[in-house]
């Protein structure tokens, strides 16, 4: 098995979430005890999100850079960065390492390819919505991406960092993000994309009448193959 390498931490829920969709593949997949080799950098969530405000791309580069530095010279041979949202770098900290570096929307396009759609519902937060880092990533593969309008955004991007990234689950977060899914359904889409690597906290396969795309069980899956491939 290869060593996977994964920069995490954005928040740790759903990090913790990339680990046991990779142990338990590996175990389903190799039988036994197997367990994955991972090499994983933790970073500390509210140094990120703090940069995030203040739109600090450039010290969120040097960071990831280190991680993905310290990951390769560690052993790893695959590096992951388990968050969309920090995908907007994801070809700064490619460009520093070795590493094959499995983008997250490329595993995404896949899928949703796959299932033979071409137009899809993104949800994410502010920064995956409303920035092209993403969208313009599945446009090059010919999707199409709707996102919700401004109090929409707002809302998805509030039930990601005030409830899911502190562990938290609500049932009244839950409706209203149904709402807007049936929202975009309404408006032509064929699918869910769950653009944030908590949102599978929340969101249930089916939910808003579409099939939903979950960018951390498909990036997960992706690592795996690599390490057994
Ligand atoms: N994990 C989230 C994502 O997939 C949000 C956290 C972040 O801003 O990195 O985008």
């Amino acid at each position: 098995m290869k060593k996977i390498g994964l920069i995490g931490g954005m928040s740790w829920e759903s990090t913790a979430l990339y680990y046991q969709n990779i142990n338990r593949e590996v175990a389903r997949r190799q039988g036994g005890l197997t367990s994955a080799p991972v090499h994983l950098i933790s970073l500390n969530f509210q140094e990120i999100a703090d940069l995030q405000k203040q739109g600090d791309w450039v010290q969120m580069t040097a960071i990831l850079q280190t991680a993905a530095r310290q990951l390769e010279r560690s052993g790893a041979e695959v590096l992951l960065i388990c968050t969309n949202t920090m995908h907007r770098i994801a070809q700064e900290v490619q460009s520093v390492t070795a590493l094959p570096l499995l983008h997250i929307a490329d595993v995404t396009a896949d899928a949703v390819l796959a299932a033979g759609l071409h137009k899809i519902g993104l949800l994410g937060t502010r920064f995956t919505m409303e920035q092209a880092f993403l969208r313009d990533r599945l446009a090059a593969r010919g999707i199409e991406c709707l996102v919700p309008d401004e109090p929409g955004r707002m809302e998805v991007h509030r039930v990601i960092f005030e409830e899911l990234c502190r562990g938290q689950v609500n049932e009244r977060s839950h409706q209203s993000l149904i709402g807007l899914v049936q929202q975009l359904a309404a408006q032509g889409a064929q699918g869910i994309v769950l653009g944030c690597t908590e949102l599978t906290m929340i969101l249930q396969p089916g939910d808003g009448g579409l099939p939903s795309f979950d960018t951390t069980a498909l990036h997960a899956m992706s690592a795996v193959e690599f390490s057994l491939g």
